[in-house]
């Protein structure tokens, strides 16, 4: 049986306009393509690492250049469980380098059978919810520009960044050009309890949906709970929220998870966090980084599990170097093609 050969390059990618959170502006992204040769077949991966995670590009290429050197993959696309225990027991943490790996047997193993990946996990015949688009923190002018944009653009549903100095100004200019549209907040863990609680009180006046990680990462599940019990509005954890143990370890004190495969390491621990948050009666978004259309895509595949969407991180950028899951009408319609579906644009 021919072993499977893991490649691995830098892949740069650029915003449409610089991306502001709580905590950090960008327009350039550095992850990471993964390539696994097999049998004359190809599956791609791509690693999106975040430093609040403690990951970069750089240690997202060296640990997948050790696992290259130890021939860790072995020899069967379809051993995709087993695989990724190996690669948990090698490293901790390094969560979007197994998700680029994991991402790409996935791929594999759907090219090998013909089919996507979706059906694959049986997950034919289920309906998708809607996506959203981010407007990153930025100047009240810039804010506005970016809103009817988005709204040109036919956009549904907006997500809005806070967790600056002028967060209420950024949704009253959000309101004043798209007064009705579905809006979510992400305030990236830039409140205070108390903070959390009074911008709720008036996000809830401008009919927001929910929050998403009002407080920072390793915040008290106690202030968590203070913050939901306090709230008219639910509250998600983000940035606190990685693998299942996470979920249980905030159960009864968040209303929903935000998964994302760049944390959970792959698609077989993002349904753990799925099957845990759906144990405890939580809301579940399916999120992700800024990243090309291989990650979104394989983020999509699991999109039918979830009740939310945010799928909007290869939207934003200025080229996509890859075609997959497309945006039609509030959609992301995933392709036919087998595994992944994503192929290099021309
Ligand atoms: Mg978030």
């Amino acid at each position: 049986m021919s072993s499977i050969q893991l490649h691995c390059e830098p892949l740069h990618l650029r915003t449409a306009h610089p991306f502001g959170i709580s905590y950090d502006t960008s327009s350039d992204t550095h992850n990471v393509l993964v390539r696994l040769e097999y049998d004359g077949y190809e599956g791609l991966g791509e690693a999106a690492p975040a430093e609040y995670h403690n990951e970069t590009q750089a240690t997202v290429l060296a640990v997948l250049k050790q696992w290259q050197d130890d021939g860790i993959i072995g020899d069967d696309p379809f051993a995709v469980a087993d695989v990724s225990c190996r690669l948990d027991k090698s490293i901790a943490g390094n969560a979007s380098a197994k998700a680029a790996v994991e991402m790409a047997m996935h791929d594999l193993c759907g090219k090998l059978v013909e089919q996507p990946t979706y059906r694959l996990l049986g997950l034919a015949g289920l309906a998708q919810p809607m996506t959203d688009f981010t407007i990153g923190i930025d100047s009240l002018e810039m804010v506005e520009k970016k809103t009817r944009e988005a709204v040109e653009a036919g956009y549904k549903i907006l997500k809005v960044k806070q967790g600056t100095g002028y967060d209420r100004e950024i949704i009253t200019h959000v309101r004043k050009i798209a007064p009705d549209i579905p809006l979510r907040v992400d305030a990236n863990g830039g409140w205070t309890p108390k903070q959390a609680v009074a911008m709720s009180r008036f996000l809830a006046e401008h009919n927001v949906q929910f929050i998403e990680q009002p407080l920072p990462k390793y915040a008290h599940v106690d202030d968590f709970r203070f913050v939901r019990e306090n709230s008219p509005l639910p509250i998600y954890a983000d940035e606190s929220v990685c693998r299942s143990a996470d979920v249980a370890r905030l159960a009864g004190a968040i209303d929903g998870v935000v998964v994302k495969l760049a944390k959970t390491g792959g698609l077989l621990e993002a349904l753990k966090v799925i099957h845990t948050a759906r144990a405890h009666s939580m809301s579940i978004m399916f999120g992700c980084m800024i990243e090309s259309s291989i990650g979104v895509t394989a983020a999509a595949h699991l999109s039918f599990l979830v009740d939310h969407l945010d799928l909007d991180g290869a939207l934003l950028l200025a080229h996509d170097p890859f075609a997959g899951a497309e945006y039609r009408d509030g959609f992301l319609h995933i392709p036919s093609r087998p595994g992944l579906g994503v192929i290099p644009r021309t």
